[in-house]
């Protein structure tokens, strides 16, 4: 199992050392592997205090290029010179309010790979799609652009269920994830309001690897207790 707190554009450098303090001394349990996810400039940071733990820290993204004239963008290199282990790539609000495309998604998962990082992909359709019984080959064609490796995990997280208090039923997760693995042999996590009451019957669900947490990962109580959740 894996837990991921993405914390969007939320937590600055103090902010983000004071939570990494605080869930560095939290009670997490074992079996359960455990990233945050913070803004670029407060990564730093949180490698800095999660030194020696077993906490990864990720970054949100991640530019295909090694360096280059790309204004507001930052390469795996110097993610990996900062210590960071892995990064999210293609998440919604990248594809909704950055033009994060198919293509893009898959260029920054390459190299990001290539250079050693872990990657958390994202994929889910959103409300229309759904509505319009696109689901499936909306899956399909944004895992298509995707090759398995072993530091690639794909997170489904339905765009109608983020940020909105609205969870996928445990069943609609189960058959998401279950498609997914068909096409794509890596774990898959389950994204969009997971929180410490509904985690446990998300996480049991058998095609369910982990969780990929925005904003109950903010708070470390309820992103402990997921974690918690995500073992029983
Ligand atoms: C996310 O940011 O990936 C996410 C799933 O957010 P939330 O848990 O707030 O729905």
């Amino acid at each position: 199992m894996l837990i991921a707190g993405n914390w969007k554009m939320f937590k600055g450098p103090s902010d983000a050392a004071a939570f990494c303090r605080d869930l560095r001394d939290a009670d997490l349990p074992d079996g359960v592997d455990v990233v945050v996810c913070p803004p670029y400039v407060s990564l730093a940071d949180a490698v800095q205090v999660l030194a020696g733990t077993e906490i990864g820290v990720f970054a949100q993204n991640c530019h295909w290029a090694e360096d280059g004239a790309f204004t507001g963008e930052v390469s795996a290199g110097m993610l990996r010179e900062l210590g960071v282990y892995g990064t999210i790539v293609g998440h919604s609000e990248r594809r909704q309010y950055f033009g994060e495309t198919d293509e893009t998604v898959a260029k920054r998962t390459e190299a990001a790979l290539a250079a050693g990082l872990h990657v958390i992909a994202c994929v889910g359709e959103t409300e229309a799609e759904r509505e319009a019984g696109e689901t499936e080959t909306v899956i399909r064609r944004q895992v298509s652009v995707l090759d398995a490796d072993e530091s690639l995990v794909v997170a489904y997280e339905p765009v109608w269920a983020i940020g909105t208090g609205k969870t996928a039923t445990p069943q609609i997760a189960q058959d998401a994830h279950a498609l997914i693995k068909s096409l794509i042999d890596v774990p898959v996590l389950y994204g969009g309001s997971v929180k410490p009451d509904n985690a446990a019957e998300l996480m049991g669900q058998p095609a369910v690897d982990g969780a990929l947490v925005g904003g109950a990962s903010l708070d470390v109580e309820s992103f402990a207790a997921i974690c918690t959740a995500a073992r029983t």
